[in-house]
């Protein structure tokens, strides 16, 4: 969070809400010290305000973390668009739906590029009560492994992380629909269609 910008998003909120800080603060149940503390950029408002703070300035949580009431359009927020990234120093690994840009020790980390299922890289998925069982065919040895597979439905990332000589094999619950992805550390991101895996229907 870039405290700076926050505060001068809420600032401007504010007085579009013709609100003076005492009324927010009192809406918030907190002082006119602490709003006029972020307002200046001198501290970010607590994560556990945020939901209130959205709320009572009618922008969503996304747009008060950004500071920007421009943040990417609509459809790069949509699941479908998720981006992968996988920290090759720390094992780290970060998804975002939108425009962003991730770091971890100390490096940018390019978004994985993914690539669709071959002979090595093959699952298979069986339907077991309410849950999708998904086997990998692929080696779990200490250089060679999955690292992590994740089902990505309309509506949410669902991640599972593997280590090796753990058996290549996740159980994810049944949505409508959806997207399978797993991630090998040496050949990078696969990426399986509902329709191939027969995951449920589109509705
Ligand atoms: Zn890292
Ligand atoms: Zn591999």
């Amino acid at each position: 969070m870039n405290c700076i910008k926050v505060g001068r998003l809420i600032q401007s909120l504010r007085k579009d809400k013709r609100m003076t800080q005492k009324e927010l603060a009192l809406l918030m149940n907190i002082s006119d010290k602490t709003i006029s503390k972020w307002e200046r950029g001198l501290g970010c408002p607590d994560v556990s305000l945020l939901g209130e703070l959205s709320n009572i300035l009618g922008v969503n949580i996304e747009m008060i973390l950004s500071g920007d009431l421009n943040p990417n359009e609509q459809d790069e927020g949509n699941m479908k668009n998720v981006k992968f990234y996988a920290c090759q120093s720390c094992g780290n690994i970060m998804t975002s739906t939108g425009a962003s840009s991730i770091s971890c020790c100390g490096r940018i980390l390019e978004s994985l590029l993914s690539k669709t299922e071959n002979d090595e890289h093959k699952i298979t998925v069986h339907e077991i009560e309410e849950d999708y069982f998904v086997t990998i065919k692929h080696e779990m040895s200490r250089d060679h492994y999955i690292s992590f597979v994740a089902y990505i439905s309309y509506d949410r990332v669902m991640l599972i992380k593997l280590y090796p000589e753990q058996l290549a094999e996740v159980r994810f619950p049944k949505m409508h629909g959806g997207t399978l992805y797993m991630y090998c550390n040496r050949h990078g991101l696969w990426k399986y269609e509902k329709k191939k895996l027969g995951l449920g229907r589109v509705t």
